[in-house]
């Protein structure tokens, strides 16, 4: 529970290595929680402190143990055309390079873009820039593998035009990256492809893992708070996972499943216990009202601490029933766990 409250809450803190915006619904401040990777909102008013790098509740120790993850060293470099590493790829948790590798998407107009999403506002406030060539991707991984003792690597893209929805350029930039890092452990992420043959393409390229996001498994949820990307039908997400699972093997394939947008919590967890039972790794994780993102603007708040927990606990028991754990994936969110307190609770 107060694993649930910290990642809704925050802690009154900073924290040098910080993602303030980007694609997806995670964001915050990266820290090492009971040495743990974990994601936290940097929150000047949350009743959460830091001392002694431990955890307090106003003047209650916590008992849990907080270290904030230093500034790698591949941040201070530059590529020779000008641009900074950090621009490229960013530390997430202590041992992840993480990278969104189109920064733009076709659902990005107001209309159809996901609420809590902020993948072009990175891009406007000049974070990083809008496409990264494999090259760069590559120059990137081996130095914060090198300098900064990097794990694993999560590339993720904007939805392109076409039926790869974004899937060949990961396809070179895995390609490239393990050119480069032989044998590190890469976890892409897409929509559906339209063409299912890119699953295999990807898996070819070297990818360890892969994650087919679709954050709700409820329609009507899925059209309010994902109007473009709730007009790829569930069924094509079903297909994409299995043929994932074919491909890259049960426990390799994940979907990020995010609490608080309204969803009947037992419906949520039965949902992802299918999810467990296809060989899909469900990473349930809390929806969090980043600044800049359309739900933010409208005043939605996170949900509260104790549906966090009664939807993690139930759906870390199934997980662990059926053997599945997140480290298992080697590679990406679910291998991370910094954005989830499913790892906490044992999933
Ligand atoms: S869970 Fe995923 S998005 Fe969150 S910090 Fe880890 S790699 Fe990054």
């Amino acid at each position: 529970m107060t694993r649930a409250e910290l990642a809704l809450r925050g802690v009154a803190s900073d924290a040098p290595v910080r993602r303030p915006d980007g694609a997806g619904p995670s964001d915050d401040g990266h820290v090492l929680v009971d040495g743990a990777n974990a994601a936290l909102p940097l929150n000047p008013h949350s009743p959460y402190s830091v001392r002694d790098g431990k955890v307090w509740l106003g003047d209650e120790d916590t008992g849990i143990s907080l270290t904030p993850v230093r500034r790698p060293k591949f941040y201070d470099l530059t590529t020779s055309d000008g641009i900074r590493y950090e621009q490229i790829a960013r530390l997430h948790g202590s041992d992840v390079l993480a990278t969104t590798v189109v920064q733009t998407c076709i659902r990005y107009a107001e209309s159809d873009r996901c609420r809590f999403c902020t993948i072009e506002e990175s891009l406007r406030s000049g974070a990083t820039v809008a496409a990264k060539t494999p090259a760069q991707l590559a120059e990137v991984a081996e130095a914060a593998v090198r300098l900064d003792g990097v794990r694993q690597m999560v590339m993720t893209t904007g939805t392109t035009t076409g039926p790869d929805r974004g899937a060949r350029t990961l396809v070179r930039s895995v390609r490239a990256v393990l050119a480069a890092v032989p044998g590190l452990p890469i976890q892409v992420q897409c929509e559906p492809p339209g063409d299912l043959t890119w699953i295999r393409a990807l898996h070819d390229a070297g990818a360890t893992a892969i994650g087919i996001h679709v954050e709700s498994l409820d329609d009507e949820v899925r059209r309010r708070w994902m109007p473009g990307k709730s007009t790829v039908p569930l069924a094509e997400y079903e297909a994409a996972w299995d043929e994932a699972v074919r491909v890259f093997g049960p426990n390799r394939v994940s979907t990020y499943l995010l609490v608080g947008l309204g969803e009947d919590p037992d419906e949520l967890v039965a949902g992802a216990g299918r999810l467990i039972e296809r060989g899909v790794y469900p990473f349930v994780v809390p929806f969090r009202p980043m600044s800049g993102t359309l739900a933010a603007r409208d005043g939605v708040g996170a949900p509260r601490a104790e549906l966090l927990t009664y939807v993690t606990e139930g759906v870390a028991a199934k997980l662990r029933a059926a053997g599945m754990s997140g480290a298992d994936q080697k590679a990406g969110c679910a291998a991370c766990g910094a954005c989830s307190v499913l790892q906490a609770a044992g999933g």
